[in-house]
């Protein structure tokens, strides 16, 4: 079968590898749609051990001692493979699983993986928005759901790569007044399409003064920061009103300067942050795709999985909405 491996320099390769097979409780899922996620710059970069890929979605086509699943099942992949028994799994929030297994990736044509980590998804969703329910929908869905974010809300949304873009749907669907900020041209266009009040050019306007001047003076209820850079989430603190709530979806390793008293305590602000998410969030996703957020829309390129390397280059450019593999 095929499977996708990072080299690292900017170099994939779609290899020849082993089908794997099912055992005991693993079942093997024939993917149908994984997508790209900016998180695998890094494997780009510099290689992975692994295969790559933790999002998709596909249908289950062998299984050993089945009890969950059965064969011709639409499945989405969890991205860890967890244990479900302990305290983290037993509150839902497998992706803290203190007996996480990390394995080969899931942009291959087949993948095996306990039947605990396959999500059930109904025939009437399409195997591409399936790929997103995990990462691109799961993590800013859990961060909006924890912000409790509603029509009375301006949401100043940082970033529009993949997953601003799913949160921008997100918060139109919740009835929230959204301004966007973000640096590229052709992302700027995107959160536009999708509905964004407004958008800022981040690369002609300063974010801090331009959301202070489009709320009045008193800042967004609640921000959202899906950048992981720095000043983005310096400015989502600080652009954020008396009261308000904040959210860090991006990955950022470094540290950031901030001050208790002035930022936190005498704003009573509110600062989450949030990976992933709960398996209890999942039925939710699936209610909130099946009942019509315009999700599938955040994905403006499409690829066989022969063409990775083209996918990649053209991703890691940032001239991208969400791209996915179709198998
Ligand atoms: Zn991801
Ligand atoms: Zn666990």
């Amino acid at each position: 079968m095929k499977s996708l491996r990072m080299l690292g320099e900017g170099k994939v390769e779609v290899a020849d590898r082993p089908k794997p097979t099912p055992k005991d409780d693993w079942a093997v899922v024939r993917i149908r749609a994984s997508g790209i996620c900016g998180s695998e710059r890094n494997s780009y970069l510099e290689g992975a051990k692994y295969n790559s890929g933790h999002e998709a979605c596909g249908e289950v086509v062998e299984v050993d001692s089945p009890s969950r699943v059965r064969v011709g099942q639409k499945v989405v992949l969890y991205a860890a493979i967890f244990c479900g028994s302990c305290p983290e799994c037993l509150s839902g929030r497998a992706i803290m699983c203190r007996n996480a297994q990390w394995l080969d990736g899931y942009h291959a044509e087949y993948v095996a993986l306990p039947e605990r980590c396959l999500l059930p998804l109904p025939e009437d969703v399409a195997f591409d928005v399936g790929s997103l329910l995990g990462d691109a929908l799961g993590t800013p869905y859990r961060a909006i759901k924890r912000l409790a974010v509603d029509s009375s809300h301006t949401v100043a949304l940082f970033g529009l790569g993949p997953i601003g873009l799913s949160a921008l749907t997100i918060c139109k669907w919740a009835g929230a007044r959204v301004i966007a900020l973000e640096k590229n041209p052709m992302r700027v266009e995107l959160g536009r399409e999708l509905g964004a009040d407004v958008v800022v050019d981040a690369s002609k306007n300063d974010p801090l003064r331009s959301l202070i001047g489009l709320t009045d003076g008193e800042g967004a209820d609640v921000a959202i920061d899906c950048t992981g850079n720095e000043n983005a989430e310096l400015a989502a603190i600080h652009c954020t009103r008396r009261g308000g709530k904040v959210a860090f979806v991006g990955e950022n390793h470094g540290t950031i300067p901030i001050s208790p008293s002035e930022d936190f305590l005498r704003k009573e602000l509110t600062l989450i942050g949030s990976w992933y998410f709960a398996l209890d969030d999942y039925p939710e996703m699936v209610k909130l795709v099946q009942s019509g957020l315009p999700l599938s829309r955040i994905i403006t390129h499409r690829f066989p999985l022969d063409h990775a390397q083209e996918a990649y280059d053209l991703f890691m450019s940032g001239k991208t909405g969400k791209v996915v593999f179709e198998y």
